[in-house]
């Protein structure tokens, strides 16, 4: 080849690096389901799942106590289309913390509206997109709240 000698070392192209030790990691938790490796972490721990602030968290208790959908919300929540949903929890594994609003009943997957900030995480990673936005939403009933309630006291 003009230009190089042979057996010259050939700069014209960066040299390819070596593979490090790129670790496997299984898609757990979290909104995005990554995780770092102990190196990459400050602290040499595994952050499994972002932790919402407490504040934010007691946005979401006080959601379920009131039983009522923030004003504030502008985006309309989604909804969940049973004949479609494989009821793979994946999207109730991707719903942020602090709205923690999919529940798995056995039978189906729903989604809360009342606690569904419309953000869309779920629909990201839903695998069959049938995920959908609900502008006519309706209230949850009494049986739903409670269970909730019931859930939400479990986890303290
Ligand atoms: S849109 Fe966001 S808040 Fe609503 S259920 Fe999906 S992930 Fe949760
Ligand atoms: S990710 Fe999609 S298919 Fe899986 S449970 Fe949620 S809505 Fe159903």
């Amino acid at each position: 080849m003009p230009g190089h000698a042979r057996g010259a070392p050939q700069f014209d192209r960066p040299p390819t690096r070596a593979p490090g030790p790129v670790e496997a990691v299984p898609r757990t938790s979290g909104a995005s389901g990554f995780r770092l490796r102990p190196e990459d972490s400050p602290e040499g721990s595994l952050p499994v799942k972002k932790i919402a602030s407490s504040a934010a968290l007691s946005g979401r208790a006080e959601r379920i106590a009131q039983r009522t959908r923030p004003d504030s919300w502008k985006k309309p929540p989604r909804r969940i289309e049973k004949s479609e949903c494989i009821t793979c929890d994946t999207c109730l594994r991707s719903c942020p913390e602090e709205f923690g609003a999919i529940f798995d009943r056995g039978l189906d997957v729903v989604i809360i509206p009342e606690l569904c900030s419309g953000c869309p995480a779920c629909v990201l990673e839903c695998p069959v997109d049938c995920i959908y936005v609900d502008e006519d939403w309706t209230p949850t009933d009494e049986t739903m709240w409670n269970h909730i309630e019931l859930t939400a006291e479990d986890a303290k």
